[in-house]
């Protein structure tokens, strides 16, 4: 037997590597990484805090058209961002120009007066 050389084969990696592209795991470094909820995103500021408004008008529905849904419903806190003390002063402008016939109480009203102001 003098087959010897067909065994002693060092191992060689003979691949020809087919241009795998590693997986890149390399994410942009970051100083901080913060937990992000479900949704992702920022912390909301309050846009009455921000602006220092103190009273609400209700008379401007087109601001306040923002904090109903598209189906006349009042925002609720967590989607808009507007802290406790506004959005209490919030609901009562809402309801009060509904009441003004301003604002849509039901998705109803805005089928019927075709009052759709569009959120921006
Ligand atoms: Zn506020």
């Amino acid at each position: 037997m003098t087959t010897e050389e067909t065994k002693q084969q060092p191992e060689q990696p003979q691949e020809p590597a087919p241009q795998a592209a590693p997986a890149t795991t390399e994410a942009p470094a970051r100083p901080e990484r913060r937990p992000r909820g479900r949704f992702g995103g920022r912390r909301k500021v309050c846009a009455f805090c921000v602006e220092k408004v103190d009273i609400i008008d209700y008379k401007d529905p087109l601001k306040l058209r923002r904090y109903l849904s598209d189906r006349g419903k009042i925002e609720p806190r967590r989607k808009t961002g507007t802290c406790a003390k506004h959005q209490r002063r919030l609901t009562v402008a809402l309801k009060r120009a509904r009441h003004l016939a301003l604002l849509p109480y039901t998705a109803e009203h805005i089928r019927l007066t075709g009052v759709f102001i569009p959120r921006s």
